[in-house]
């Protein structure tokens, strides 16, 4: 098998740099500088061939509303089979503007090595020139109001991307648990609100994340949505039956929306046994991108890191570990045609019928 040199390039799903930035866990890092910690950072990407992705805005539990457990401190590797609590609306605004901020900061302090992208030709610029594209894109909807004003707000900064749910309940759905082995469909599906949020996505050109809500909560907005359905960062239930993944049906649902999953790197939702293991093979990963292109065609697969988000296989180390991810692909017949739709041709696609509005 010839080795290619030019690293492929990824546009990629999910990372959770800004919490990274934001909320330092241990030595702080800077963007900009090769680190040893973590997953991400703008000399490493560069290396790995990563040219852009999905930036989360995710926010943490409120510190001041925790009730902690002093007998029994949770251990790092259960898996609740719980929905944590919800936050309230206030706090998750002020922490979702704060990181909001924190990616504009970025993007100046970077002086045009990072654009924050809100339309697909801006996207197709950015990775035709070699400047990292940023969307950003929030995670859970807590720091929406039911009426949607701050929709309408974080739009026209450059919301491009919402997942409706983190794990927890909000106004609008319920996402997942952590459990495992877990089928996806745990709760209700979509509030009223939710219903009047996924149309006012629609109208505004605001891609919906349906990674991380429960299946009800799925087939509402398949019924609903007008745009593709797409799973920023969830793997293959058939081959790791955790609640974050989709079923076959919801693969299918997606593949005939003309969507995408893009794959997550997570060692939990990789393995067979869902444990977060970090000593996991990288064929793991491979395992779910051979299963989603065979059951949807790698039209309807992408990459869905969860870079500085979740634990990793220490084989792939961080963002650079890409290049050895893409040669096991290569290793194992994908050719140079799919891996650059999976790459980011996919992902143009998808993002310039969803975002019709802001392309016109
Ligand atoms: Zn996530």
């Amino acid at each position: 098998m010839p080795r290619n040199n030019t690293p492929l390039k990824v546009f990629d799903g999910h990372n959770d740099v800004l919490l990274a930035l934001y909320l330092p866990d241990g030595k702080p890092r800077s963007f900009f500088e090769w680190s040893d910690h973590g997953h991400l950072d703008l000399p490493r990407a560069q290396k790995g061939g990563f040219v852009g992705g999905f930036f989360a805005v995710w926010v943490s539990p409120d510190p001041t509303s925790r009730k902690p457990d002093l007998r029994k401190p949770a251990g790092d590797d259960e898996m609740p089979s719980a929905l944590p609590p919800a936050i309230d609306h206030p706090y998750a605004l002020r922490m979702a503007t704060a990181m909001t901020g924190t990616l504009f900061r970025l993007e100046e302090e970077s002086r045009g090595r990072l654009k924050v992208v809100r339309t697909a030709d801006e996207l197709r610029a950015c990775i035709d020139t070699g400047v990292m594209a940023a969307i950003l894109h929030f995670e859970g909807a807590e720091m929406i109001d039911p009426q949607l004003n701050a929709l309408e707000v974080f739009y026209r900064a450059g919301l491009r991307s919402l997942g409706l749910a983190w794990s927890r309940p909000n106004a609008f759905c319920e996402g997942v648990p952590f459990a495992f082995p877990h089928s996806p469909d745990t709760g209700p599906g979509l509030t009223a609100a939710g219903k009047e949020l996924v149309r006012r996505c629609n109208e505004l050109g605001i891609m919906i994340d349906l990674s991380h809500l429960n299946e009800n909560g799925f087939w509402d907005v398949a019924r609903l949505s007008k745009a593709p359905l797409v799973a920023t960062h969830s793997n293959a239930h058939a081959l790791t039956p955790t609640p974050r993944n989709l079923t076959n049906r919801q693969l299918d649902a997606i593949r005939d929306s003309d969507g995408i999953v893009g794959v997550n790197f997570s060692v939990a939702f990789s393995r067979k046994d869902g444990k977060r293991e970090p000593n996991t093979p990288l064929e793991a990963i491979a395992r779910h991108f051979d299963y989603l292109c065979k059951r949807m065609g790698p039209e309807h697969v992408a990459f869905g890191s969860d870079f500085d988000g979740t634990t990793i296989p220490n084989e792939m180390g961080d963002v650079t570990g890409l290049l050895k991810l893409v040669q096991m692909l290569r290793d194992r017949g994908f050719g140079e045609r799919d891996l650059r739709r999976m790459g980011y041709e996919n992902w143009l696609r998808v993002l310039k019928r969803t975002w019709r509005k802001s392309t016109r």
